[in-house]
């Protein structure tokens, strides 16, 4: 990767903020398979609900300021979400925690954004899109993703958890088609199929941190990577490409001793919350 190529030169001079856009309650079944079950020790089990927080990533990077998400949009659960969803999805403080206020935090406003690049464009990820159409911002996305995302939303088949109204602008998409490509100095996208078809995590060298593996839905919660717990079926389209996308990033931990970070964990905001750089 990377680091091998760069021998001997000093890693890139980025800064990683966390860009915190609230908090989902959910159930935990979703997040990993057969997490709440019922057994002759404890036939009814409580099937309470997770907070899971939803977060995007500015980095200020030599070649401009990058948004990693764009997290929900603020009217998730006034409509803009099918009820259906938000039901199970409780995205509470959405509304709140909007894109331009999470991001004014961190001193910045999507006026100061140079590049976008989606993970992918589930309803969670892709709803501050509309901040971005009709502006020039370049939006990364896999060529398998705005496929995959438009034949759900536009038709019965497919995934539920894509909204049009999310992604359906006019926008500078740059289509990603490779398995790994490198637009940013030691930034690799890299394709993670398996919660999508078109799911892409970031890889980061950082002087102070080292390699960072930000999975996105790749793993929920820290069980999916740590314990090797699938995500639960409605959220892995496929689950033998969810495992070869967990073993790719099992070995970037190995080979580059990597931090992993999953999409929604609470285990993860404190180290989130302190920044890289
Ligand atoms: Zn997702």
């Amino acid at each position: 990767m990377i680091r091998t190529e760069n021998v001997g030169s000093p890693m890139v001079d980025a800064e990683i903020h966390f860009v915190d856009r609230g908090t989902i309650r959910a159930d935990p079944n979703f997040a990993i398979e057969g997490h709440t079950v019922a057994s002759i020790d404890d036939p009814s089990p409580d099937r309470g609900r997770i907070e899971a927080p939803v977060y995007n990533l500015l980095i200020e990077h030599p070649a401009g300021t990058i948004l990693w998400d764009t997290g929900s949009h603020p009217d998730a659960g006034d409509g803009h979400w099918p009820s259906e969803i938000y039901a199970e999805f409780e995205h509470y403080d959405a509304h709140e925690r909007d894109l331009e206020t999470a991001l004014g935090e961190v001193e910045y406003g999507t006026e100061d954004i140079d590049y976008v690049i989606q993970s992918h464009l589930h309803l969670d990820h892709a709803g501050g899109l509309y901040r971005f159409d009709g502006t020039n911002t370049p939006v990364f996305v896999h060529h398998e993703e705005l496929k995959h995302a438009y034949y759900s939303a536009k038709t019965d088949e497919g995934s539920d958890a894509y909204v049009a109204a999310d992604f359906d602008h006019d926008l500078n998409w740059q289509v990603i088609y490779g398995d790994r490509e490198t637009h940013f100095e030691d930034i690799e996208l890299i394709h993670l199929p398996g919660h999508t078809p078109g799911l892409m995590g970031l890889v980061i060298d950082l002087e102070n941190d080292g390699t960072i593996v930000f999975a996105g839905d790749e793993f929920y919660l820290r069980a999916n990577f740590e314990k090797r717990r699938p995500l639960g079926g409605g959220l892995l389209w496929d689950k033998r490409a969810w495992f070869e996308s967990l073993r790719r990033i099992e070995e970037l931990q190995r080979r580059y001793d990597a931090k992993v970070f999953c999409g929604h964990a609470p285990d993860d905001l404190e180290a989130l919350r302190g920044g890289f750089s």
